[in-house]
């Protein structure tokens, strides 16, 4: 019987065949140790030259690194450790003799890693990588469901950028001039609540900033949430409720993989037994310039300066109530400070650094007009965006979250490139 090795300890003493991959071996005399992965975990393979055909022993013998292959066998239980087990094999079948594997079993550099990304996904440590990725886009599905969303996606060729243009990917369109490839699907959500209520999208978004930096990618995916009838406050606790389900749903499924990674699950673990910690704008920029950061009231944070306002912070830090003029024009304007928005961006700990931004958005005709005029922004293009506010506007808010970002934390992992299977940045397109 073909069975998944995470479900081997329900087989204890019978004969199940495992169908995957050779991952490493090593012989001692008469006996043979195959580490066995099949995507669902890691197994070892015992083969006693006396039990088993010589056809079988010789195919033990000959098998390469990354061959794939059926292995038949008694499962038994590791005679040491706990939860472990073993297959005593039978029979082995090779399906796919490897040739010499390029990436061995010892430290290469990350070009040559990244060169064979299409190889290099199979090592122990992207196993991990990928499954606690497949975690964390589970948990946000399953949270707005949970909470009424309702899944409408948004178009990835926009014709007018969201916030100007010049972090823009540009392709030609036919006959209707240039194309841009979303960086957010933002303004389409806020359409699609009109419908729904609230709903969000998943998918890929560009930007063509020059950030050569370990959080940026040029393609990553974003879900951007969107309610009606929300506003500021209830956007933050959203978000919240969104972040602690995902730690929630990667400390409950992922162990082994955390444990691949050795990333320890204590700091995760703490982010959810309390509430997260809320600075406004102008008190993150006092407490950094007490910190000794250089930065002025009405620059936007760097890199550090949302490290240093984490640092000892065991829980996300909002940063809410931003200057509007470094702030796009649909954030909703503070009614009690016409100089700050109902904005927040959620800063992650562990040098995590942003991983929401969210606002409650413009919902009165006349402001927002305005605001896209004294932007310059090209008011025929926003006419249906306007249109939104005309026939029955409502108070509404929302959020995007970056995947790669919640993964590069959740995982522990040093490099945004990791965090997605086939990484785009100002340097990489291939494989
Ligand atoms: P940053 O200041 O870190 O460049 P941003 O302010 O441009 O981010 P938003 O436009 O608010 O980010 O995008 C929403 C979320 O998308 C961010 O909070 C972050 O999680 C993620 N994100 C933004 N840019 C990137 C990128 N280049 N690569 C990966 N994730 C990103």
């Amino acid at each position: 019987m073909h069975i998944f090795i995470r479900d081997v300890a329900g087989h204890v003493g019978g004969s199940v065949t495992v169908k995957g991959w050779l991952y490493n071996s090593r012989s001692s005399g008469s006996l043979a140790f195959l580490e066995l992965r099949d995507g669902t975990g890691f197994i070892q393979a015992v083969v006693a030259k006396d039990s088993v055909s010589p056809e079988t022993w010789q195919a033990a013998g000959s098998l390469t690194q990354e061959s794939s292959l059926a292995v038949t066998g008694i499962v038994s239980a590791h005679p040491k450790k706990i939860n472990v087990f073993e297959l005593q094999a039978t029979e082995i079948a090779i399906i796919g003799l490897a040739q010499e594997y390029p990436i061995a079993h010892k430290e290469h550099g990350p070009e040559f890693l990244m060169d064979n990304r299409h190889l290099w996904l199979r090592s122990k440590r992207q196993w991990a990588i990928l499954r606690i990725r497949d975690a964390v886009e589970t948990a946000i599905h399953d949270f707005l469901h949970e909470e009424n969303f309702v899944r409408t996606d948004s178009p990835i060729f926009t014709p007018n950028a969201c916030e100007g243009t010049t972090t823009l990917f540009s392709v030609p369109y036919f006959d209707l001039g240039e194309a841009y490839l979303s960086q957010s699907g933002q303004l389409y959500i806020e359409a699609a609540i009109a419908s729904v209520g609230r709903c969000y999208d998943f998918g890929p978004v560009f930007r063509a900033e020059k950030s050569k930096t370990k959080r940026h990618l040029t393609e990553f995916w974003m879900m951007d949430a969107e309610a009606a009838f929300v506003g500021h406050e209830e956007n933050l606790k959203i978000q919240e409720g969104l972040v602690k389900a995902i730690v929630r749903r990667v400390l409950e499924k992922c162990s082994p993989e955390l444990a691949v990674l050795e990333r320890d699950a204590a700091p995760l673990q703490a982010v959810l037994e309390q509430a997260f910690t809320r600075f406004t704008y102008d008190e993150a920029v006092a407490k950094l310039q007490q910190m000794g950061s250089d930065i002025k009231y009405g620059e936007d944070l760097g890199n550090d300066d949302e490290s240093l306002l984490t640092e000892d912070s065991p829980v996300p830090v909002f940063i809410e109530k931003w200057p509007r003029t470094i702030k796009p024009f649909y954030m909703r304007i503070d009614p009690e400070n016409g100089a700050r928005v109902l904005n927040d961006d959620l800063i992650g700990i562990e040098g995590s650094g942003e991983i929401i931004g969210g606002s409650e958005r413009e919902n009165d005709f006349d402001l927002l007009l305005s605001r896209i005029r004294a932007e310059g922004l090209p008011e025929s293009e926003y006419a249906w965006y306007l249109d939104l506010r005309r026939y029955g506007s409502v108070p509404h808010a929302g959020f995007g979250i970056g995947l790669e970002r919640m993964v590069r934390w959740m995982a522990g992992v040093e490099h945004i490139r990791e965090c997605i299977p086939f990484p785009r940045t100002i340097n990489r397109l291939r494989p």
